[in-house]
């Protein structure tokens, strides 16, 4: 656990948020600038900065919980369905650097959230890129 950390702080229960789940691994809250009605943040309670540093028997509860939670709103909320939204690294949009993940509900004819518009992939891209990428895995 971290100090200066926000998530960090907010999972130990140091920081009140409102929160809709624990157990000893994980603190999930509610997200203090909702993209949409139940916007929800999976926290783990120990410290990773993003997915690439994150333990692998946190990792494998994270997928399964989203799940739950995910079930849990669509029969709470009413919503339609659900993003998950998981960013890594300031590019990407990570303002907090403690890995989390963002559970979005969806509502028919609620606003674009996740969107973005399709490019192309060349023939060119398409084997540079998998060789490349295959190459460091
Ligand atoms: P990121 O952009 O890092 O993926 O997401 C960080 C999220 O944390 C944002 O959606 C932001 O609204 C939320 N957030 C930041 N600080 C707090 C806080 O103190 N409490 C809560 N509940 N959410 C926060
Ligand atoms: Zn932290």
């Amino acid at each position: 656990m971290r100090d200066d950390c926000i998530f960090c702080r907010i999972a130990a229960g140091q920081i009140p948020a409102a929160t809709l789940y624990e157990d000893e691994d994980f603190r999930v809250i509610l997200d203090l600038g909702p993209a949409s009605r139940g916007h929800a943040l999976i926290l783990p309670k120990e410290h990773y900065a993003n997915l690439c540093e994150l333990d692998e028997t946190v990792a494998a509860k994270v997928l399964p919980l989203a799940a739950r939670l995910g079930k849990a709103m669509t029969a709470a909320l009413g919503c339609d369905g659900f993003n998950l939204v998981q960013n890594n690294g300031e590019a990407a949009g990570q303002t907090v650097m403690h890995f989390h993940v963002h559970i979005i509900p969806r509502y028919q004819n609620g606003p674009k959230i996740v969107a973005w518009e399709q490019g192309e992939l060349s023939e060119q891209d398409k084997k540079q890129i998998v060789e490349a990428v295959k190459a460091e895995l």
